[in-house]
């Protein structure tokens, strides 16, 4: 049925780049088969997933929604993907994405935009808009994503579907491929809590191939299930006046503010907290995320990976053929943040720059300790505004900056974050976030189901 569902939406849709129904259907097989032999499965056994473009599967496309990997395949697997083929999932095919994971609206892709199901002529956020529109168009029940500045999150908000942001390093990142490193983390998409609580149960855990691993447990999913809909007395959420008011869209505003009344409802006590250097964190990290993104982006030279130009006349010099390869194989908005990042980096900048921002990322994680020893989770709306049109704001860098907004903070503090629908403005769904302590992703479950 996913398969067919997959057939018959993706060419509206384009949420997937590729899709490998011979695989899938073996998994599925094979778990029929194991199932039939009366051995013991996973509680994802059979279940399809989606992977985003940007997770490496042995043999398998990945492009990162850029022309410059075009034809590569990996030679090995992420180790998400590992998890989730051992767990018994069947991978159906990999999700269109802004190239390298660099958007908000998925228009950044090499291989044209994704549409979001809600209404075709909008976008699907990004820069995790495949995963989002196939969870949400029914295609898939569950997805892979990756959240640097929101990517899980806000495609989770303008779809109406579930995505979370882990806590950095409670998932592993090898095979990740790398837009800015101590930003980035995997995570899943879904269409309920409950699911994605589950799925995170699957991916999570301490993998000694990637170095900022965290070895700690993972939620379990059988407590959070038991929250859905449960009593929160004695639970005190904090409201983020700076995002709180300017910036938000009145529709997005009513939705949010009704859904902070049902935990009210629920006995959970809603006091307001205020976190000055919110201020500065989307300035903050558009100088540290490009700062990393165009160290990361260095390996793509023209001769490792994928796209090799050549030039057309003059000497054949390896620094021609890297010139000729990353000016062919990148697009305009990956080229804005190599240029802005090695900028910010560079000696007579540094300081004005770069080392400012880490500044502010430290004042944004000292505001998030502080505001939690006074309440247990904190909430926002994901995003500023519904999904907008195609076009809107693609000519616009500041403008599809400013959708990152709300998302930002918990990727520079390294803490989890949850995108929930919580309503329809205008016909559009409305994401709601929930945020928690660093390595409290089963607090921010049990809330999120709260709201559900
Ligand atoms: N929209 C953000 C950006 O463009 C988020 C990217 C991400 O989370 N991968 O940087």
């Amino acid at each position: 049925a996913t398969l067919d569902r997959i057939e018959r939406l993706n060419p509206t849709i384009n949420a997937f780049l590729h899709v490998d129904a011979e695989s899938a259907l073996e998994t599925a097989r094979e778990v029929d088969e194991k199932r039939a032999r009366g051995e013991k499965v996973g509680r994802l056994a059979g279940i399809p997933i989606a992977i985003k473009d940007n997770l490496v599967m042995r043999g398998v496309p990945t492009t990162c929604g850029s022309m410059m990997l075009d034809g590569w395949l990996p030679p090995y697997d992420a180790t998400v993907v590992t998890k989730v083929r051992e767990a018994g999932m069947p991978i159906v095919g990999k999700t269109n994405m802004d190239e390298f994971a660099m958007g908000s609206s998925t228009e950044h892709s090499a291989f044209g935009p994704t549409r979001n199901p809600w209404d075709t002529e909008r976008i699907p956020g990004g820069s995790g808009g495949g995963s989002a529109a196939a969870v949400a168009a029914f295609m898939v029940p569950l997805a892979l994503g990756s959240d640097t500045g929101g990517s899980i999150r806000q495609p989770g908000s303008v779809t109406g579907t579930v995505g979370a942001k882990p806590t950095y390093g409670a998932v592993s990142r090898y095979g990740l491929i790398a837009m800015a490193s101590s930003l980035d983390q995997v995570g899943p998409v879904a269409r309920t809590v409950a699911d994605a609580a589950a799925l995170q149960e699957v991916i999570g855990g301490h993998d000694p191939l990637d170095s900022t691993s965290l070895d700690a447990p993972v939620p379990a999913f059988e407590d959070i299930v038991r929250r859905v809909g449960s009593d929160l007395s004695g639970l005190k959420v904090g409201i983020v006046e700076q995002m709180s008011t300017d910036g938000f869209e009145p529709g997005v505003r009513a939705e949010f503010d009704a859904a902070v009344r049902r935990l009210e409802e629920a006995g959970a006590e809603i006091v307001s907290v205020s976190c000055a250097s919110f201020d500065y964190a989307l300035a903050a990290y558009y100088l540290i995320m490009p700062a990393e993104v165009s160290s990361n982006m260095a390996r793509f030279d023209g001769m490792r990976f994928g796209l090799r130009v050549e030039p057309e006349d003059g000497p054949l010099t390896a620094e021609r053929v890297m010139a000729e390869s990353r000016g062919k194989g990148f697009g305009a908005e990956v080229k804005r943040r190599i240029i802005l990042g090695t900028h910010v980096l560079s000696a007579g900048h540094y300081d004005a720059y770069y080392a400012s921002a880490q500044k502010v990322r430290t004042l944004v994680q000292r505001d998030l300790d502080a505001a939690f020893a006074k309440v247990d989770v904190l909430v926002t709306p994901t995003s500023p505004t519904t999904a907008f049109k195609f076009g809107e704001k693609v000519g616009d860098p500041m403008a599809m900056y400013l959708n990152d907004l709300a998302t930002i903070p918990a990727n520079l503090a390294g803490i989890p974050g949850i995108s929930i629908p919580c309503g329809l403005s205008e016909g559009l769904p409305v994401g709601f976030q929930v945020l928690a302590p660093a390595h409290r992703d089963d607090l921010m479950y049990e809330v999120a189901a709260a709201v559900e």
